[in-house]
């Protein structure tokens, strides 16, 4: 078992020709048994000894991959490691470490998100160390810049193993790309747990209790109606003792206003506390995402608001993670 970044999460992944090695996987993240993992691959070629490609997959993969896009494909034969559905989910990471572990270990790589199941999926060297570190057989850290090309959300999954192109989950690919690729509508299934079940699980919660925001300003009145309650620690964002609030928003000048706000509350009359967290676009509110609401669970922070993504590029793959997050009952995926 192996911990390896990629391009969108880290992956914990295992030769899918030793099933027994993929099973591990599954008990290090508590994974749910009836979820599938998507297969890495260096190449299409090596896809097909395993999987049916047709001409509308082959036009995906030749337009999007290596890249963060996983496609559901009729399986060939039975020697990669499944769930026992008739189809396997294959990926062409672009992340260079990722690119290099799948080619030197010359074998398809079984790997699903490296974080316990149900939890944020973690996009940093030091989440996958305090976990995994004594619980896997290695684990590729990467260097600082390849931070720079992180995605910070899972991929786009479209399912192509039917003559409807379906797409099951969304990511920084868009759907339209998709479409324009394939010159035909992609299905948006009502209940995508039915052909994909680990989407009918819930992921990426963090501990605190989360709130979606139309805007910075709905924020900043819901703080002010918390009145005196509210202070900030001047020395680190964080008090003991009190109920904590954690903001993800995008960087505009009412959110000033919400830092003069906190600012301005008397010391002595604390009982809540928060933190900021600013985005600067959606790019880099995907990025931070996850990482954000792992720093809440590490504060134990109570109540965490986070302003509703923008129209644009990665808007829907963000509200998808965040209502997955919002969720609190398995059974309505
Ligand atoms: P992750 O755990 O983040 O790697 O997510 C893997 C996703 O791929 C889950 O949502 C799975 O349900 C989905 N998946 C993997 N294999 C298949 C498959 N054969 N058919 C449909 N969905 C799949
Ligand atoms: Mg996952």
């Amino acid at each position: 078992m192996v911990v390896f970044p990629t391009e969108t999460v880290f992956g914990i992944g295992a030769s899918s020709l030793n099933h027994n090695a993929c099973r591990e996987i599954y008990k290090v993240k508590n994974r749910p048994q009836d979820n599938p993992l998507i297969v890495h691959f260096a190449n299409s070629k090596e896809i097909e000894t395993y999987a049916i490609l047709s001409n509308q997959a082959r036009n995906l993969l030749e337009r999007f991959a290596p890249g963060p896009l996983t496609l559901i494909l009729k399986k060939k034969n039975d020697s990669l490691f499944s769930t026992g559905l008739g189809t396997i989910a294959v990926r062409i990471p672009s992340h260079k470490v990722a690119r290099r572990f799948i080619e030197e270990s010359k074998t398809p790589v079984s790997a699903p998100s490296a974080n316990p199941s149900g939890k944020p999926s973690f996009t940093r060297n030091e989440d996958v160390v305090s976990y995994f570190d004594g619980k896997v057989d290695c684990i590729l850290l990467e260097k600082a810049t390849d931070l720079e090309n992180r995605i910070g959300i899972e991929s786009t999954v479209i399912d192509m193993s039917s003559d409807i192109p379906k797409l099951l989950r969304p990511g920084s690919i868009e759907l339209e790309e998709i479409q324009e690729v394939l010159g035909t509508k992609v299905e948006l299934p009502q209940n995508p747990g039915v052909i994909s079940p680990g989407l009918k699980y819930r992921h990426y919660s963090p501990e605190g209790r989360l709130h979606i925001f139309q805007s910075t300003q709905d924020i900043l009145n819901r703080l002010n109606t918390l009145g005196d309650n509210l202070k900030v620690d001047p020395k680190d964002n964080i008090a003991v003792n009190s109920r904590k609030i954690a903001i993800l928003a995008y960087s505009n000048t009412e959110l000033n206003s919400v830092e003069e706000l906190t600012k301005s509350f008397d010391a002595s009359s604390h009982s809540c506390v928060f933190k900021i967290q600013y985005a600067e676009s959606n790019m880099d509110y995907a990025k931070k995402l996850y990482s954000f609401f792992l720093d809440c669970d590490k504060e134990s922070v109570a109540e965490i608001f986070c302003e509703s993504p923008r129209q644009g590029r990665l808007y829907s793959a963000i509200s998808n993670r965040l209502k997955k997050a919002i969720s609190r009952d398995d059974s309505d995926h």
